[in-house]
């Protein structure tokens, strides 16, 4: 076996080692953050994102690494509405493509940077490397030949059957044709298939005037409106933006210079490729780059906006979304015709060439990842599973292509090929969502909400010392002191190891074991005052082993009952004299409702036996109106026809006075109008305050007990403070003895949980508190990052940092 290469190894033990979920073993795959604040922090920090560096993101998605994203139960109406809704799917496609447009312009921006700096370094280049580039470009012209463009003199061909008009070509003819059918029959085609093709090319050369659109002024109009707004886009005063790097078209030049010239032949051409392009032979890839030539040639010949040969190429490429280097492309592939009637044929697979070789092939994937990586994140599994789609298979296998289907290994070459670079995200917290309009209004209201709690809390240095509350316009009371706990969950898996120790070659290789191994599940909540809450043989966390034929799956259930749990414990530590502050993630199955809460989405227009919201489940409560009293959703059980029926909504909503003379239908069909609020039954109630008002199970618990419940803006982890703290954790339980041995294995997890000492903990509620202070002062999600790594000292971001942070970087 060949030695790989360092490189290689280090690559294939990072696949091995990170984002490796449980349940899918790809690894997790990020496009590249342009902006990249690095520095390493205090220890504190450098520990968390080492920690960081392990754990997957995933934790920061929608998408968490550990067993929470299995037992979060589907919001259907969520989920329905995101993709009902037709605006928000529009919006979204806009939001791709302005993402690509963006994309391809920072790239088209680096290469000119990388251009300009080479020009202040050389005046021109040696002879040595004009020699080597013009060998470099013969060679690459010689493989073109070989494996993509085959000649093909279709031109001949028209002429040779409609107009003799150029006698000279058509001796060309016989040969070609032969041609065509010796290269057809290596991709397996039949002869008859031939023939019909080549009909079909002879039949559509007969008009040629068709191309001569009548409105071709209008049309110019509008080009020379989208040209004036490409120019002003890309600041370009001349059109030196598209000189191509390399020389190969200026060796070309002085023959460009004779087509350039020869509209009559351009326009030979155009009408000639425009009869191509409509034959239904040909595969979606040729006839898209027949054409984007023909889009040029149209360009360029418009006398009315009279663009340069290459404005018009360039519009033509950036038009369809492609590279720059695409418009070069058309050029060569224009010359090519008009020079020997060569067309730019492509054949996936030849010579071992990638199809990725194809930009527009590789543009489909982009785009198609592009679209993932929104919502969640890239595997290299998606790659795998685009290319075998039908469609897809269909448009390889008309390119004459046998083996259609790639590994995933190959997949993860293609990544990489595209610029994906697998790793963990930059700043370690920035993800789409995060600041997404809905999570900074819930975030705004949240600092609001943070900074009154914050005037009843006790706060710490970083060496730990206490600062007594300092608030006063909150009411004062036995209870006033506020305590921060905070929940959350965290996996811990039994193969997850330190993965780069020091070795001698004298120990040899030890086997590891594969997989995630065993996974257990911890629940805990975390106080920076009390660390975590223990007293006498009571504690609050719990151990879950998640999973079928295990303890199931962690529930709304089970967290009540936990957390109820914890308020005891609370209390008994705090001798009933203080408010708890129960801090939780915005997760689904933490704001999961009672079961008898208010709800009107199932319910029946008409009174009905035995109605409960949640099968087998309890009556629901009694709503309550906005004057207080109680309105009873069933019957009395001594009404005399339908005792101890569920009322139905048309009832409830005449009780509350609010039944229309010309009546309601119970829902709308398919859907209510986005801001109809009297439309039907369903959203009449939905309206209605204390529908509305329906808090969670979690709230009810807590405020029934006397305590305060809050949860986090999604995606915001970086706020949790025991984030840090599982992280931490994990840390020390990576270097534990690997052990086979579950009952051990959770003894070491404990002994790690156990170890982190209370003043880091502070630290940690420190490091998060600093992140809601950011936000407080109106900074973004990537400069709240950027100002803490370089800010450690107070838990509130000094207003010099928070001008240096908008200073230096801008909200873009
Ligand atoms: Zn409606």
């Amino acid at each position: 076996m060949p030695a790989k290469s360092k490189a290689n190894r280090a690559r294939a033990r990072n696949l091995r080692s990170r984002g490796q979920t449980h349940r899918d073993p790809t690894p997790e795959i990020q496009f590249p953050e342009p902006v990249s604040p690095d520095d390493l922090g205090s220890d504190l920090e450098a520990e968390w994102d080492s920690e960081w560096d392990e754990n997957d993101s995933p934790a920061l998605t929608d998408v968490p690494d550990d067993d929470s994203d299995l037992e979060v139960e589907p919001d259907l109406d969520e989920e329905e509405k995101r993709v009902q809704n037709e605006a928000d799917l529009a919006a979204f496609n806009n939001r791709l493509r302005k993402g690509l447009a963006d994309a391809l312009a920072i790239e088209k921006h680096e290469k000119q940077e990388g251009k300009k700096r080479r020009g202040t370094r050389y005046d021109g280049f040696g002879k040595r490397t004009t020699e080597r580039k013009r060998a470099r470009t013969k060679k690459e012209a010689d493989n073109d030949e070989r494996r993509g463009f085959r000649q093909m003199s279709l031109a001949a061909m028209f002429r040779s059957s409609s107009a003799p008009s150029e006698p000279e070509l058509s001796s060309d003819c016989g040969e070609v044709s032969a041609r065509i059918v010796c290269l057809s029959k290596s991709e397996g085609l039949t002869e008859g298939q031939i023939d019909s093709s080549q009909q079909d090319l002879l039949d559509d050369g007969t008009d040629v005037d068709e191309a001569e659109s009548p409105d071709e002024t209008s049309a110019s109009q509008k080009l020379s409106a989208l040209m004036d707004e490409y120019r002003a886009q890309n600041q370009m005063t001349d059109t030196v933006a598209f000189l191509p790097t390399a020389d190969a078209e200026a060796m070309n030049i002085s023959a460009n210079q004779y087509h350039h010239e020869d509209k009559e032949r351009l326009r030979r051409a155009r009408n000639e490729l425009t009869k191509l392009a409509k034959s239904k032979k040909l595969d979606v890839l040729f006839r898209s780059r027949i054409n984007l030539m023909v889009g040029s040639l149209n360009l360029f010949l418009n006398a009315d906006t009279s663009f340069s040969w290459r404005e018009a190429s360039a519009i033509v490429a950036k038009t369809a979304e492609r590279k720059e280097s695409t418009a070069r492309s058309i050029r060569d592939w224009i010359h090519a015709y008009l020079k020997s009637g060569k067309l730019p044929l492509h054949q996936y697979g030849r010579f071992s060439s990638s199809i990725l070789e194809e930009e527009d092939f590789a543009q489909q994937i982009q785009l198609h990842l592009l679209e993932i990586a929104k919502d969640g994140y890239v595997r290299a599994q998606d790659i795998v599973d685009y290319v075998a789609k039908p469609e897809i298979q269909e448009q390889l296998s008309n390119t004459g292509r046998k083996k259609t289907t790639i590994s995933v290994r190959t997949a993860q070459r293609w990544l990489h090929k595209m610029s994906w670079r697998y790793g963990k995200k930059k700043n370690g917290m920035y993800i789409d969502g995060h600041e997404r309009e809905d999570v900074v209004d819930y975030r705004n209201n949240f600092v609001i909400r943070w900074k009154e709690y914050e005037q009843r809390m006790v706060h710490y240095d970083q060496d730990g010392n206490a600062s007594a509350p300092t608030g006063f316009p909150v009411p004062q009371g036995p209870r006033f002191r506020l305590y921060l706990i905070t929940h959350d969950e965290s996996t811990f898996y039994q193969n997850d190891r330190r993965r780069q120790v020091w070795s001698h070659p004298s120990q040899g290789p030890t086997p590891q074991p594969k997989g995630d191994g065993e996974s257990l599940m911890v629940s805990d909540f975390l106080c920076p005052d009390l660390g975590r809450l223990v007293h006498e043989c009571q504690e609050a966390r719990i151990f879950f082993r998640a999973g079928n034929n295990r303890d199931g799956w962690f529930n709304n259930g089970h967290l009540l009952a936990q957390t109820e749990k914890a308020i005891d414990i609370f209390e008994a530590l705090t001798h009933r004299q203080a408010t708890g502050l129960f801090m939780f993630d915005n997760a689904l199955n933490h704001k999961k409702r009672a079961d008898d809460a208010l709800s009107s989405t199932k319910m029946p227009k008409r009174p009905k036996c035995g109605w409960s919201n949640v099968k087998d489940g309890p009556k629901m409560r009694d709503g309550i109106l906005p004057d207080g009293t109680r309105q009873p959703l069933y019957f009395s059980d001594d009404h005399p026809t339908m005792p101890g029926w569920f009322k139905g909504m048309e009832v409830i909503i005449r009780e509350r006075g609010l039944w229309p003379d010309n009546g309601l239908p119970a829902a709308c069909v398919p859907r209510c109008n986005k801001d109809g609020t009297d439309c039907c039954c369903r959203r009449v109630l939905y309206h209605q305050a204390d529908f509305a008002g329906q808090k969670s199970a979690l709230e009810e618990l807590i405020e029934r007990r006397g305590h305060i419940c809050d949860f986090y803006p999604k995606f915001h982890c970086e706020l949790n403070f025991i984030e840090q703290y599982w992280g931490a954790a994990k840390l020390r339980y990576r270097i534990s003895p690997r052990t086979s041995n579950f009952a051990e294995m959770e003894r070491n997890i404990k002994a790690s949980l156990d170890d982190v000492p209370l003043l880091t903990i502070r630290r940690y509620a420190n490091r998060s508190a600093r992140f809601i202070s950011a936000y407080g002062q109106g900074l973004s999600g990537p400069q709240a990052a950027w100002a803490n790594r370089r800010y450690h000292g107070h838990r509130v971001l000094p207003p010099e940092m928070v001008a240096e942070v908008k200073k230096s970087l801008p909200n873009r």
